[in-house]
This record gives C-alpha cells, structure tokens and sequence, in this order.
C-alpha cells in the first residue's frame, strides 16, 4: 500500500502541485519563503519517488506470495529490484547535477574571461566599489541591461552592465541595480536554479515542466529586486526595471521585467504570518510522508523479513 500511496504523491508533486503553485500571485509578497517551499516540494517529490521505487517490489512480493514464500530467491529478486529502481533515479538525478555543474563552471569562466577583455575599464570607476569578491564590468552596449556572472574560489564575480545602463539610469537607480547583482552573488542563487535546472533536466522529456524551473527563477529575481529596495528605496529599483523595461522587446523576459516593476509600484510585500506558515508548511511536506507512510511501511518491512 505504501507504494501506490507513495506513487501517488510522487505525481500530485510533480504535476497538480507545480502546476497551482506556479499560478498562484501570493508567493511574489514572499519569495523567499515561497521558494523554499518549492524547494520542499521537489525534496518530496524525488524522496517520494524513490520511496516509491523501494516499496513496489516489496509490495508485489506480498500480493504473489505466501508470508512462508517470502524467503530466499523470491526475496532477494524483489530487494535487488527495489535497490535498482530506486538507484537509477539516484543516480540519473546526480549524473545530471554533476555534468550541469561542470559545465556551468567552464561556462561560467570562459564568460568571466570574456567581460574581463571587452570590459571598458575607465567606466567602472563610475559606478564606485563593490563589496569584496565583486568586481564590475561595463561593456559597450546601447541597450540598457546588468547581469551577473559568479566566481569560484578564489575568483571574483563580475557584475557586469553596459554603458547604456550608466547613461540611462540615476544614481540610486544604478545602485539599485547593484545591490540586486550583489544580491544574486552573496546568496548564491545560481547554485538554487542550478539544482531545479538539474531536476528539469532529469525528469523525462514527455514529464518534464518548465514551471517549477521557470517560476523559482522569476522569485530569485523578486529576492534580489527586495535587496535593492531595502538599501535604495522602491522607486530606485522600480525605475531601474522600468528603464530596462522600455528597451523594448517581447516575450517571457520581458513581461516579467514588468511584473516585477509592477509588484514594487504595488509596495507588495508579504507578513511574518504569511511567511512562518509557508515554512511549516515545507516541513510538513517533507516530515508528514515520512511519518505517515514511509515508517510504517518500513516497520512492516522489516517484520516481514524477519524469519518465521
Ligand atoms: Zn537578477
């Protein structure tokens, strides 16, 4: 039984649930509440998935045989077959993390190598110091745009913007836009769109939802915007969304450069309530199952290994 029930939970995780959640508006007046709780329903999700993988051997054991019959060869087929069900979702999920990493990081260097030669270096005084381990890179561009690329131990991050942004933005405006690079960096946040970029790639393609991947991304963008607004105010940071804004364009990117810019005109900003009650309900997620279902299940499974 604690194989279909966890089946099941498997899927409402990774289907009806992503699906809601992606939906919803309340997670933008608490994005960093909301993406642990993202990050909670993926945990479940794979950890009921492998349980899954566990316990359906076991179980189709149980309903074939006789409690006398569940000994020797029979026994041993079902323990092997659960051990390589649930390893191969282990370890498909770790190759995909490791080679996503890998290549991320020489990614990531050939990048930093770049804005380091086109970088125009008598512009970045203009924009004054960053913290330790940052260093800033203005490149020639008419569009105003910033980014950031993370560094590595024993290598700085770059923040890097074009000239366009310089010319076009204000001085607290400019500094919003720093503080939300900075944000990124010292929060690591690449390496938490890295683990659902892993698990997006993981998933087969006919299961595979950009949701999750793509709404994480839009709210650590929303935790770095609330970082510019808590060291240079809302209309600093609104203004700067507004210029990258008006750079024109369409598509995901850009509606969600004005969402954000909205949310902030909007002053949204979430409870203590609100947030307390998204973390516990991330920690049920992921204790709730195991007390419910996968202890008994595993209590039942030892007695029944037990010689009669
Ligand atoms: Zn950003």
């Amino acid at each position: 039984m604690a194989s279909v029930w966890l089946t099941g939970l498997a899927l409402v995780l990774a289907g009806p649930v992503p699906a809601l959640l992606a939906r919803a508006r309340w997670p933008r007046a608490v994005p960093r509440a909301a993406i642990v709780l993202w990050q909670a329903v993926a945990a479940a999700a794979v950890l009921a998935a492998v349980g899954s993988a566990l316990a359906a051997p076991e179980a189709l054991l149980r309903v074939l045989t006789h409690p006398r019959e569940r000994t020797g060869f029979p026994l041993l087929i079902a323990v092997g077959v659960a051990a390589v069900l649930a390893g191969l979702i282990v370890v498909r999920l770790f190759g995909v993390l490791v080679l996503l990493a890998v290549r991320t990081r020489m990614r990531r260097a050939r990048h930093r190598d770049m804005v380091d030669l086109l970088a125009r270096a008598e512009q970045n005084d203009a924009v004054g110091s960053l913290r330790a381990g940052t260093v800033l890179r203005v490149l020639d561009g008419a569009v105003p745009f910033a980014y950031c690329v993370p560094g590595r131990v024993g290598r700085e991050g770059r923040v890097v913007v074009t000239g366009a942004t310089l010319d076009t933005l204000g001085p607290d405006e400019l500094s919003a836009v720093i503080a939300h690079e900075q944000a990124h960096l010292d929060a690591r946040h690449d390496l938490v769109r890295e683990g659902f970029t892993a698990l997006h790639k993981a998933f087969p393609v006919v299961a595979r939802s950009r949701e999750a991947r793509d709404a994480v991304a839009l709210l650590l963008e929303m935790l770095a915007d609330d970082a510019g607004r808590r060291r240079h105010g809302d209309d600093a940071m609104a203004g700067a969304l507004d210029a990258f804004a008006s750079r024109g364009g369409e598509g995901t990117e850009h509606d969600d450069v004005l969402l954000r810019r909205d949310r902030i005109r909007a002053h949204v900003q979430g409870g203590r309530a609100l947030s307390v009650g998204i973390y516990l309900a991330a920690v049920a997620l992921v204790v709730v199952p195991t007390i419910t279902i996968v202890i008994p299940w595993l209590t039942d499974a030892l007695q029944g290994l037990r010689p009669l």
